[in-house]
Parts: structure tokens; C-alpha cells; sequence
């Protein structure tokens, strides 16, 4: 494993296609090159090359995490019903999804459905707030204290018009549990979050190894639910752009921004890399290539 994480960063690392995000002002900024690769094996053992340490805006991989929480806490039929599993086809803010499903928001792995998941998370005791429970969470799943990049955080908020229209057409759908403001200030201070490769790759492997931390070595869910978050990966981990991944690469996972991805490969370890240009879809291109180069080397496909 080590040989082939270091020849996937050498191969990879001075590739130079995408573009950083630039919709939300901070991820502009983020120095492009910066490129790291990290595995976790399910003996807890970490696989590093490149940045792994530096922190970077979590953005859409967080999606994954609430999920979890909301199947955790609601069981995953009532998060099929509530919030439903279906794969979009579109841009991961994409109304037009909404419209078509107006039934459901699809997915809480698109931000209609995330801000949706955000909505039913229970705060874990009288006392303790919503965002106490998420972010509480995702640090055991990474194993590791997490917090939010502050200035990316006011950076999304100034900017995130498409999503307050998300959070108020889902309400008038009756998709939205809790007020449409506070549903919408939790999704984007998720996002905002600061995680490494390394934490994120904590977090894949959790996922593999059916929800027990290899790291920590804590439970952190309930193994039932792994492969119903994988399945969601699987359909819509990429928004538009999962069917070629699936094809080319057969590996769930779920992309952010802010240029990392993690992918899950059932009961054998997690991966995540970061890289912030990203495609016209969203997706990390280099992170893309060195999680594919893994993958085909060491032959893991998950339809092989
Ligand atoms: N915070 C971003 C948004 O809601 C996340 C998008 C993403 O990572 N695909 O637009």
C-alpha cells in the first residue's frame, strides 16, 4: 500500500487541470497546488503522501456524516421516507431536482436533501444544541477535535442565495423539519468545517469497517447502516458526474468543494484526497485521479 500511495502522489502531483471554486469567495483563495493523499487501513493505520495535515473546507463530503446521524438516530426507512435515496443526475443545487421530486428532496447527499437531514438531526440531550450533535459526531467518526474555518464560514453565508432558495421551496414542500433559517445555518456551517485527508480518510474507513473507528476503535454507528450510506455514494457521490466515476473507478465515494473526496471500499480501508481544483461538476481532479490510481492498482473495484 505504501508504494503504490507514493507512486499514485508522484504521478499525480504536478497535473494541472480545474479550477479552484470560486462561488463561495474563500475557496478562491486556497493554494492550488497543494495535494495530499492519506489511506486508512482498518488496523488504524494511516498511508500518507503529500499535504495531509493542512485544513481545508469539508464542504460537501459533510453531507455523508448527517446522513449517518439522521439514519442513526431516525433508523435509514425513515430517512428514505423523510428525505428519500435516490440518485439526481444534476448539479448538487439544483432546484430543478426539487421540482421534478417534489415529493422527496432525493438525497441527503445534495444540498436540497442535506439541509433536510440538518432539519431532523435531535440534539443529543435537552441542553446541548442541534450543532453540538453534528459536529460532535463527525469528530467521532474522524476520530479527532474538528472545528470551522471561521472566514469560510461568514464567505458561504454572504453568498449562499441558491441555498436559501433550496431550504424555502423544500419547505413549502413540508421537507423541512425545524425552521428553514436554522435547517440552513447548520448545513452551512457543516460545510464549513475544517478536516484533513487524514481525518477524512479516518472517516472512509470508519464507514468500511461498519462503523467501528479503527482508529479510535470505537462504535460509532450501527453496521446496518454502512451499506445504505455506501449505496447513496454509490448513485450520487459525483452529482452528474457519478455514473463515469462509478464506471471508470467502481468505488463509492463523496466529493466536496473544497477539493477533497473520500472513498469508501467495503470492509478494506478508506481513502481520501485533497486537491482544490476541482471540475465543472465540483469534483477534485487530481483527488479524482490519485483515489482511481489506487483503486485500479491494487484491483478493488467493487463490481470487479
Ligand atoms: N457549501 C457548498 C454549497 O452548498 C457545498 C457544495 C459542494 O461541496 N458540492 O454550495
Amino acid at each position: 500500500m505504501h508504494d503504490v500511495v507514493n507512486l499514485a502522489y508522484e504521478t499525480i502531483k504536478n497535473e494541472s487541470e480545474g479550477k479552484n471554486a470560486d462561488y463561495i469567495p474563500y475557496l478562491a483563495n486556497v493554494p492550488k497546488d497543494l495535494f495530499g493523499i492519506s489511506v486508512c487501513m482498518p488496523s488504524g493505520e494511516l498511508i500518507t503522501a503529500g499535504d495531509t495535515e493542512y485544513l481545508f473546507g469539508i464542504e460537501s463530503v459533510s453531507k455523508v456524516p448527517t446522513a449517518i446521524l439522521a439514519m442513526q438516530q431516525y433508523g435509514a426507512d425513515k430517512v428514505l421516507e423523510m428525505i428519500g435515496a435516490d440518485a439526481t443526475g444534476l448539479p448538487f443545487n439544483s432546484i430543478l431536482a426539487i421540482l421534478m421530486e417534489s415529493d422527496h428532496p432525493s438525497t441527503p447527499l445534495v444540498n436540497a436533501g442535506a439541509i433536510s437531514a440538518c432539519s431532523m438531526v435531535k440534539p443529543l440531550e435537552e441542553s446541548t444544541k442541534k450543532w453540538d450533535t453534528i459536529i460532535g459526531f463527525l469528530e467521532e467518526l474522524c476520530g479527532c477535535k474538528l472545528s470551522v474555518i471561521e472566514e469560510l464560514y461568514k464567505s458561504e453565508t454572504d453568498t449562499n442565495y441558491t441555498n436559501r432558495s433550496i431550504a424555502w421551496l423544500l419547505k413549502s414542500y413540508g421537507r423541512i423539519y425545524d425552521d428553514p433559517n436554522v435547517s440552513l445555518d447548520l448545513y452551512t456551517r457543516q460545510c464549513s468545517i475544517g478536516v484533513s485527508a487524514v481525518a477524512l480518510s479516518v472517516l472512509a474507513a470508519t464507514i468500511a469497517n461498519q462503523g467501528v473507528n479503527p482508529v479510535t476503535k470505537e462504535r460509532v454507528f450501527d453496521s446496518y447502516i454502512s451499506p445504505k450510506i455506501t449505496s447513496m455514494m454509490s448513485t450520487v457521490g459525483f452529482y452528474e458526474h457519478t455514473g463515469d466515476w462509478m464506471f471508470t473507478t467502481g468505488a463509492p465515494a463523496k466529493t466536496g468543494v473544497g477539493g477533497g473526496i473520500m472513498a469508501v471500499l467495503p470492509h478494506q480501508f478508506g481513502i481520501a484526497a485533497f486537491a482544490p481544483p476541482i471540475d465543472e461538476a465540483g469534483n477534485s481532479v487530481k483527488a479524482q485521479k490519485a483515489i482511481k490510481y489506487i483503486v485500479d492498482k491494487l484491483q478493488v473495484n467493487i463490481f470487479g
